[in-house]
């Protein structure tokens, strides 16, 4: 029974995993974007398990390939090899620019972020790591020191050697925010007041000249092994950085003899709907990718993907990953590849997420409360304020009372800032227009019926 479920999880999980809602939720099953409570009511999922679900729960495609391969083989270990890791890791570098060919699957985030660390390291000889003052980049003891915002990890000795926070260049809330270029042509019409270029603005060069000091000021060995960065920031509130920002760091991070990592786990697979991955919107290469998450629909796998240069230094140790890349997994990525390009997924973000867009920015005209709307294709935000000229988060309460009339109204929006203050949508990537208007709406009526 529910009480028992509750009951149990007291008594026997971590307390770490928070229930979250007043009531909490018992999830029984999903279907596509609807999720079933235990009573059999119906949700639409708008966070997708975390940015995770990217083609649809329990997709048919997907739940026939993983059925079919678990009929014929589950595991080998890395000593032997199978088919189907080969035909996924060439479908999967086909997608990748330059040469960016060389793949090791893992199975999480954490676990790809910490390779791509010790890739830079091993490759440049150098030791420093730079990402921004509120990245999340994972939460294994290696990569909690990349994750910058001090409520997301544990104050442990020794995390942050060798990390360096930068100033993050968010154009809404940072030190220069109210006037940068965002990339959404709508966010750009709204907000961009500068006088540049097109393809750079104000406050990215501003933001990057706060790079350049680090560069020259801060850096305690002078060189640096690799700089980090989400093409948009996923749980640090869906931030989207200045145009020309992240080219202009990636040169710099090279000329320092460091490598250039581009976090996919929330902005890959087509989630931002103009490119496949997130990096290509802002007209740079990096020299390693990570990705997780939407890669494997909920299935445990995640990948690293580099040039074969970068990876020829594992060939310096033994690196093993038992289950990384596994037949199971290996089967379910390549199915999810094949469902995004079947049914075109990657222009239906496109085409969604601009009509969402356009329905928050209307509703953002009748409610005082959101002070900012942003993002792309189906990865976009919606900052809760008290006063939208001064910027001042909503205070929690309300903002849970909001979140909670949205579930009770049938909709499950994820959260995430600094504040906690930023509805986070990212539903799987199989959403419709009718999906946007319910979602619209149960936000509408959930902001006029919490009380502050
Ligand atoms: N990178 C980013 C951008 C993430 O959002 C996350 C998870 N929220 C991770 C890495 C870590 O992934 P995992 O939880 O699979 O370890």
């Amino acid at each position: 029974s529910y009480e028992q479920i509750l009951k149990t999880r007291q008594a026997h999980l971590t307390p770490n995993l928070l229930a979250h809602f007043k009531k909490p939720l018992v999830i029984h099953a999903g279907h596509m974007q609807w999720l079933y409570d235990h009573e059999g009511r119906r949700y639409l999922d708008m966070f997708g398990g975390i940015v995770t679900v990217s083609v649809g729960h329990c997709h048919p495609k997907v739940n026939k390939a993983l059925s079919d391969q678990i009929a014929k083989l589950w595991h080998t270990t890395n000593i032997y090899m199978h088919p189907k890791i080969h035909e996924y890791a060439e479908k999967l570098v086909a997608k990748m620019p330059g040469n960016l060919k060389t793949v090791c699957f893992v199975n999480s985030g954490s676990e790809a972020n910490d390779l791509a660390m010790l890739l830079a390291r091993l490759h440049t000889g150098n030791q420093d790591i730079l990402t921004f003052r509120n990245a999340y980049h994972g939460m294994s003891p290696y990569t909690m020191g990349l994750t910058a915002h001090s409520s997301w990890r544990y104050p442990l000795p020794g995390i942050n050697s060798g990390i360096v926070h930068v100033m993050n260049p968010d154009p809404y809330r940072g030190l220069w925010g109210g006037s940068a270029c965002r990339d959404s042509p709508i966010q750009t019409q709204r907000t961009c007041n500068c006088a540049s270029p097109a393809d750079e603005c104000q406050a990215g060069l501003a933001y990057y000249k706060e790079l350049e000091e680090v560069f020259k000021y801060s850096l305690p060995r002078g060189k640096v092994a690799a700089m980090f960065a989400e093409s948009i920031q996923g749980v640090g509130g869906t931030v989207q950085y200045p145009r020309g920002y992240l080219k202009r760091a990636a040169a710099l991070v090279r000329a320092n003899g460091g490598l250039f990592v581009a976090d996919e786990v929330q902005t890959g697979f087509g989630r931002t709907g103009e490119h496949f991955w997130g990096f290509e919107a802002h007209d740079y290469q990096p020299d390693i990718v990570t990705m997780a998450k939407g890669i494997g629909n909920g299935f445990p796998l995640a990948a690293v993907v580099t040039t074969p240069e970068i990876a020829s230094c594992l060939n310096k140790a033994l690196h093993f990953n038992t289950f990384g890349g596994n037949p199971m997994a290996s089967a379910v990525g390549m199915s999810v590849l094949e469902v995004i390009e079947e049914e075109q997924l990657q222009s239906n973000c496109k085409n969604v997420g601009t009509y969402f867009l356009k329905c928050l920015n209307e509703l953002q005209q009748r409610h005082d409360v959101i002070g900012d709307v942003r993002g792309k294709g189906l990865m976009i935000g919606v900052e809760l304020v008290a006063d939208r000229e001064k910027k001042t988060p909503l205070p929690m309460p309300h903002v849970l009372e909001i979140w909670e009339k949205c579930k009770d109204l049938g909709v499950l929006f994820g959260r995430g800032g600094l504040d906690g203050n930023v509805f986070r949508i990212k539903p799987p990537m199989c959403i419709d227009r009718n999906d946007v208007q319910f979602a619209t709406d149960v936000l509408d009526q959930a902001i006029k019926l919490a009380k502050p």
